[in-house]
């Protein structure tokens, strides 16, 4: 028999799950999204590895225009003073399908609705109540209309009100003692590291990522900086203070259009108490962005829960928990554990760090230890 399935939420956690159980012909799916129109933030970036993109591939990625994503090959390190410290081969994880691939978040968005009807998804559509009806779920929204479920997953993100309507607690996220400050810049105006590879540049209480987003020489750059949580930053004296102080040739990279926003953590994931309930992406899990692991771990949440609900799998809620908390607990432990390093002040400790990362970026049983359990393709 056909199964209703309400998604509730249309970012990248949302619209993945939604694409994978379209191509099930036996779902009806209906995406609800709070927002009037997809929420593109045009300009930011996002990375893909290849456990991600290989789901993707499932849907049609692989056709994605060429100049729009880029396959970086390496993750290069430099400490302040922009003196290389190694760089991690991205290759070596690639399959020949599914390759670390960066992009625009819009572009991924564009081609995740594609994979939808326009009547799959509803705009303006705010949870106000969810109820059990017999087996099934009734999802009542702001506007007094409703829809029932036989299984719904929230996608709401990491502020997931939904979450704390359904859970009845104070389910929100913690400030994670970060913002995160983000522009685009031009590969051709003065770019010093390499276009085509990642660059990861640490200062004692920062650092910064920039990676090409397709091949239109455009490139993301976001600014990780310790900071407190404040209503009112100056980001441009934050940029001044953490970044230029240290070393004054970046001040190229700020010149154009600066936004910055809070970074908010869970503290831990989230298990509903319906059985047919689940929490996918920023609503299960938010990580720390320091393994650019967000995006990707959305991917493969909404191929997991698929795959269970597709084999009609007894005991989705427990099964489908277990297998994103052992994930989450990983990545979670790798992406805390480069966060420390990657901000490190006393010479003596970031020496240290630098060695560390030679010998485990050129070690590849040390690397496979470290990453292959998350890049690995399913
Ligand atoms: C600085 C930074 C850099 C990052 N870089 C990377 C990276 O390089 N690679 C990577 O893999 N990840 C990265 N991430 C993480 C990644 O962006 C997120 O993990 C991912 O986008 C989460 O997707 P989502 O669909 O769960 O949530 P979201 O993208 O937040 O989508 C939630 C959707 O739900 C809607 N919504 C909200 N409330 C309601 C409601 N009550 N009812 C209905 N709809 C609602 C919202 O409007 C939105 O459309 C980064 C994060 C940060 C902070």
């Amino acid at each position: 028999m056909r199964k209703k399935i309400v998604i509730i939420g249309s970012g990248i956690a949302g619209l993945t799950v939604g694409s994978l159980l379209k191509s099930h012909s036996n779902f009806d799916v209906m995406v609800y999204e709070r927002e009037k129109i997809l929420s593109l933030d045009d300009g930011y970036g996002i990375q893909l590895s290849p456990n991600s993109v290989s789901i993707l591939n499932k849907i049609g990625f692989s056709n994605i225009e060429n100049n729009n994503f880029f396959n970086p090959s390496r993750l290069n390190f430099y400490s302040i003073n922009n003196n290389k410290v190694c760089d991690l081969n991205l290759t070596r994880f690639n399959t020949d399908s599914a390759r670390y691939t960066t992009l625009k978040r819009s572009t991924l968005i564009e081609f995740l609705k594609d994979g939808l009807f326009a009547n799959n998804i509803r705009f303006g559509k705010e949870v106000k109540k969810i109820s059990k009806i017999k087996e099934k779920l009734l999802v009542n929204f702001s506007d007094n209309t409703n829809d029932l479920a036989d299984f719904v997953i929230v996608s709401d993100g990491v502020f997931s009100k939904t979450k704390s309507i359904i859970e009845n607690k104070n389910t929100k996220p913690f400030y994670s003692g970060s913002i995160a400050i983000r522009t685009t810049i031009k590969s051709s105006e003065g770019f010093n590291y390499e276009s085509e590879n990642i660059s990861l540049i640490m200062f004692p209480r920062a650092h910064l990522v920039i990676y090409p987003m397709n091949k239109k020489n455009e490139l993301n750059l976001v600014c990780v900086v310790r900071q407190k949580l404040s209503k009112n930053n100056d980001i441009h004296s934050i940029i001044k203070k953490e970044i230029l102080s240290q070393n004054k040739n970046l001040e190229n990279l700020f010149k154009g259009t600066l936004e910055s926003w809070p970074i908010y953590i869970t503290k831990k994931p989230s298990k509903s108490i319906y059985k047919n309930l689940f929490y996918l992406g920023d609503a299960f899990y938010t990580f720390s962005p320091t393994i650019a692991q967000g995006a990707s771990q959305s991917i493969v949440g909404a191929n997991q829960l698929f795959d269970l609900l597709s084999k009609e799998t007894k005991e989705i809620q427990d099964i489908y928990f277990k297998q994103r908390l052992e994930s989450t607990k990983l990545i979670d432990s790798r992406a805390k554990l480069n966060y420390f390093s990657f901000h490190l002040s006393n010479p003596f400790i970031v020496r240290f760090r630098n060695m560390m990362l030679k010998t485990i970026t050129k070690n590849e049983k040390l690397l496979d230890i470290y990453l292959r359990n998350i890049y690995e393709t399913v």
